[in-house]
């Protein structure tokens, strides 16, 4: 699931337990409370969700 901080930036948590995974994504990664792997998915439609932030903000990334 994908979660947006106070500053509305999106955060990606764990879809089983709901914590906050990471604060960097590496190609492999697992959630660090309960081994959950992040799928592909998940990191695409965090990017995703970033992307769109980037562009609501005018960041460019
Ligand atoms: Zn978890």
């Amino acid at each position: 699931m994908i979660f947006r901080n106070p500053a509305g930036a999106p955060e990606l948590a764990c879809d089983a337990c709901g914590c906050r995974w990471f604060d960097r994504l590496d190609d492999k990664a697992e959630c660090y409370e309960c081994g959950e792997p992040v799928s592909e998915k998940m990191v695409e439609e965090y990017k995703a969700a970033l992307a769109v932030f980037y562009k609501e903000k005018g960041i460019e990334p």
